[in-house]
């Protein structure tokens, strides 16, 4: 779907914004093409397109192979990569992530660390660390767009924040996140991992043609995320599709939620270090990895298969509850484990989307998996920069007031605060 333009004044911001979109979307596309598409004259346009070129945002570039015909100059737009770039840091439980990104999703800089998350003051130095090393690779004259913090759900204070092993155990609350930014200087959004990886995936990666998927979170603990319109599915107190904690075998494993027999205890790398005993393992994922390489462990494959038989149900669920295009897996896990996951969970049940979507797309595997924490959480500060729908979390405006003025972003100052 594409947006289309409005000729009233008032909205010559979202004008420029829809413009934008088009161009990221398409990648390279003719000044011709966008006017076709966006549905505004050929002058409103090009005004757009010089604004645009101004700021820095695009590029202009002369279309090869094209011929030059009257009155319409064979140029093409693009973004530019070196628009600027924006850090991203996936926070999970003992691990840190984090990578410089460019406009257009290149993770020009990745960096990663081990630590102590219990103790959020820590968590808070080690940011600051692989932000100094981050910034070290930023060019001097290049925009900084900002820093998107990427955490485990939920956030928004409830009975189950902030508890058990896949979460930020001992946390009471993001505070630290304004330390961040004061420490800084720099403006820092955050978001769920699941809402921002699922960004990500809509801007850079498999979900970039879709207008509506799940994207389901599979790293230490199971997120989801429900995408309509290119934009993250909140609900009343954004904490919505937390399916990690869905009710998913009566009786089943207690979970530290309270509750027992969640998805989240069947189907997460957390789930499965427990069962091969590497709960405590520095090199869990790798020791998972070499095990999935071999495949002759027996608790690997009993695992497995139990688990498999958790994300048939899950997809079921999903698909008849909320009857997306597709369901895209993402997440820190190994791609080699949600691919056996996958195969081991065919055939899918019985659903609204059987027999409407062909087998082989009711499911797609992230492209990024191992970064699409990263690039999710560097999506954030760009984010309402290049789409024209923005309801999404976010804690802080950036402070280039050019770019801003002339998208006219309105200010959410406290929209996502908790
Ligand atoms: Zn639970």
């Amino acid at each position: 779907m594409i947006s289309r333009g409005t000729t009233q004044q008032s909205s010559a911001p979202y004008n420029r914004r829809i413009v934008l979109d088009v161009i990221r979307r398409h990648g390279t596309i003719s000044r011709k093409k966008i006017v076709e598409l966006v549905s505004l004259s050929p002058q409103t346009v090009a005004n757009i397109t010089n604004d645009l070129e101004a700021i820095g945002l695009i590029v202009a570039r002369r279309m090869k192979g094209a011929k030059k015909s009257r009155g319409q100059p064979p140029i093409a737009f693009e973004l530019d990569p070196k628009a600027g770039n924006s850090i991203g840091i996936s926070l999970d439980p003992g691990r840190a992530s984090a990578g410089l990104v460019n406009l257009v999703g290149e993770i020009l800089e990745r960096r990663e660390v081990d630590l102590d998350t219990h103790d959020p003051r820590r968590a808070l130095a080690s940011m600051i660390g692989l932000i100094r090393e981050l910034r070290r690779r930023q060019r001097r004259s290049g925009r900084l767009w900002g820093i998107g913090v990427a955490l485990p759900g939920p956030l928004i204070q409830t009975e189950i924040s902030f508890v058990g092993p896949t979460a930020l155990e001992g946390w009471k609350d993001l505070s630290v996140l304004d330390e961040l930014r004061d420490a800084t200087g720099l403006q820092v959004f955050y978001s769920v991992d699941s809402a921002a990886a699922a960004l990500g995936e809509t801007l850079f990666g498999v979900a970039r043609p879709l207008d509506n998927f799940f994207y389901m979170h599979f790293g230490l603990g199971l997120g989801g995320t429900l995408v309509v319109n290119r934009s993250a599915y909140r609900g009343a107190s954004g904490n919505a599709t937390e399916i990690g904690h869905i009710p998913a075998v009566p009786g089943g494993k207690a979970c530290y939620c309270g509750n027992a027999g969640c998805l989240e205890r069947y189907l997460s790398l957390h789930s499965l270090a427990e069962a091969l005993g590497l709960s405590q393992a520095p090199d869990r994922d790798a020791r998972i990895v070499a095990l999935l390489e071999r495949d002759a462990d027996v608790q690997l494959k009993s695992w497995c298969r139990e688990a498999a038989d958790r994300l048939r149900d899950a997809v079921c669920v999903i698909e008849n509850v909320l009857d997306p295009l597709t369901i895209v897996i993402g997440g820190s896990a190994p791609k080699l484990l949600v691919e056996r996951l996958v195969a081991l969970a065919q055939p899918l049940h019985h659903s609204v989307r059987g027999g409407v979507a062909a087998p082989t797309t009711r499911i797609l595997l992230s492209e990024r998996q191992e970064d699409s924490s990263i690039l999710g959480a560097a999506v954030l500060p760009i984010y309402d920069l290049l789409l024209p729908r923005f309801e999404v979390l976010q804690q802080e405006r950036r402070g280039a007031a050019d770019v801003a003025g002339l998208l006219g972003q309105r200010d959410l100052t406290g929209a996502g605060r908790l």
